[in-house]
């Protein structure tokens, strides 16, 4: 069985990408690979060109099976994920049913809660959305949007980079497809990217923190929030961590990152005692408020935190995005934002090369890449600052300057949080501008101190004269 437009030239010699003679054939016809998050979204921004989209999704429709076990159950989704969801209509939608929190709510072993808040006013939030909430929302968008198919249970097992032919598993048997544009937005151990990925100059890079993640619930207290809702919860450890988000039922999902093996790691707590005992002593204040933390431990799934870089994202009729172009780790918040990022980047790329293929797809690559590739390295050292570095007085104290100069210095100091979290600025240029902005702050101080010194001296000479 073939569905899908079938389109386009019949695969011609390769050229450089891998692609045939006619990779700068107008895109008619799309084909993405993976209804998570970012390929919904894109879905619906290529449907509003006027192009034909399939999607093919393995798993059967998560609004009528529910959310799968053993994914995050919500995400913080901020400036460039709302940016992109705006785009399709969505935004003011996902904002009504997601909890702004405006700061980190630090809990240590004993004595006070800390708070730190993420933008210098106090006011900007992040926002705690339902994963599955959001996905059903992009999925009935992309349903609604005139020229999208939706089709479920249909597992990409095979695809032909030159002439963009798909093979797809589903539990009626094989099926065949074809379109001018094959898009992977299939996760971070995707199937498009193996399918090209044994191609001659393809590059790929795939690292797993030795930190895993569980997730364990905080219910709702008598109706109520158990924890401050407007807060990101931190229980930070050291090299470990839990933290906690809100969601609208009043609940919070906590998730634990902790070592997957050695000392403090998932594998070390076995036994019920084991679990209470530890849980007593590295995070007192949330034993009480987690009635089912000896099941949750026992039973939820741990995940694996990984790195995915690969090079090129584009060969032949095949572009990736999201995850699986670049997975990266959790720990700035990032993952699906920047996945959203990538797809609107993708949809500017074919309209602003009149929807030609090649000139398209090597803009969406050059544009996207070195932006990705920040974003990993910010995400990594992320976790050092979550888990570690908040717990001490230096960071608190330079936190606090950053704040006092971002009011003084308004537009002109930013802090790299707000800059990766509240703007739409590209990644890659986050580094460089804070390098410039600390540099430019630094001489400041040096020059007044300088300065002071300076009328110091004057005032003790005049004086011993
Ligand atoms: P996915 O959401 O993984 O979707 C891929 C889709 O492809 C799935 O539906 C899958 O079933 C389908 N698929 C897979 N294989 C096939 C196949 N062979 N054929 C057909 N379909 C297939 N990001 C944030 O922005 N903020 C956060 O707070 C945040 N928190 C996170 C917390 C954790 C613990 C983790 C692990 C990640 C977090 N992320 C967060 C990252 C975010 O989840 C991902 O970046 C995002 O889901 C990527 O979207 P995607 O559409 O590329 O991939």
């Amino acid at each position: 069985m073939t569905v899908g437009p079938t389109a386009g030239p019949t695969a011609g010699p390769t050229g450089a990408t891998g692609g045939t003679a006619a990779d700068d054939a107008a895109v008619r016809s799309v084909a993405i690979v993976g209804a998570g998050l970012s390929g919904c979204l894109l879905a619906a921004l290529l449907a509003a060109r006027g192009l034909a989209v399939d999607v093919y999704e393995r798993r059967p429709d998560p609004r009528i099976t529910g959310e799968e076990r053993g994914r995050s159950i919500n995400l913080a989704i901020s400036a460039r994920g709302l940016d992109a969801l705006s785009r399709i209509g969505l935004a003011d939608q996902a904002l009504a049913t997601a909890l702004p929190m405006r700061g980190r709510t630090l809990h240590p072993r004993s004595g006070e809660l800390g708070y730190q808040s993420y933008s210098a006013d106090g006011t900007r939030a992040i926002n705690s959305i339902s994963r599955s909430g959001l996905n059903a929302a992009l999925l009935d968008c992309a349903e609604q949007a005139p020229g999208v198919r939706l089709h479920f249970e249909h597992r990409l097992t095979g695809v032909d980079a030159p002439s963009g032919r798909l093979t797809l598993a589903t539990p009626a048997g094989q099926v065949d497809a074809e379109a001018d544009l094959v898009v992977g937005s299939d996760g971070a151990y995707s199937a498009v990217r193996r399918a090209i990925q044994f191609s001659d100059g393809f590059d790929f890079s795939q690292d797993y923190l030795p930190v895993g993640y569980k997730e364990l619930t905080i219910p709702a207290r008598n109706g109520n929030f158990a924890l401050d809702p407007q807060s990101l919860h931190i229980w930070p450890r050291g090299g470990s961590m839990m933290i906690a988000l809100p969601n609208t039922d009043r609940s919070f999902t906590c998730t634990l990152f902790w070592p997957k093996v050695g000392e403090g790691s998932f594998a070390a707590l076995q036994t019920p005692q084991q679990i209470t005992d530890y849980f007593d002593r590295e995070y007192p204040d949330a034993v009480p408020l987690m009635p089912t933390l000896v099941d949750d431990f026992q039973y939820n799934p741990v995940g694996s935190l990984v790195t995915v870089r690969c090079r090129p994202w584009v060969k032949g009729r095949v572009a990736l995005l999201g995850d699986a172009a670049h997975a990266i780790v959790p720990f700035f918040g990032q993952g699906a934002n920047c996945s959203f990022e990538d797809c609107v980047e993708l949809d500017a790329a074919l309209a602003e090369s009149g929807l030609r293929r090649e000139p398209a797809l090597q803009r969406y690559q050059a544009r996207r890449k070195p932006n990705t590739d920040a974003i990993a390295a910010l995400a990594l050292e992320n976790f050092v600052e979550m888990s570690d570095k908040v717990n001490s007085k230096v960071f608190q104290w330079q936190t606090r300057t950053r704040h006092l100069l971002e009011r003084a210095l308004s537009g002109r100091y930013v802090s790299r949080y707000e800059l990766v979290s509240f703007t739409t600025t590209p990644y890659a240029d986050i580094e460089p501008r804070i390098r410039r902005q600390d540099l430019a702050v630094g001489a400041a101080a040096a020059v007044a101190t300088a300065a002071v010194a300076g009328a110091v001296k004057a005032v003790l000479t005049k004086r011993d004269r």
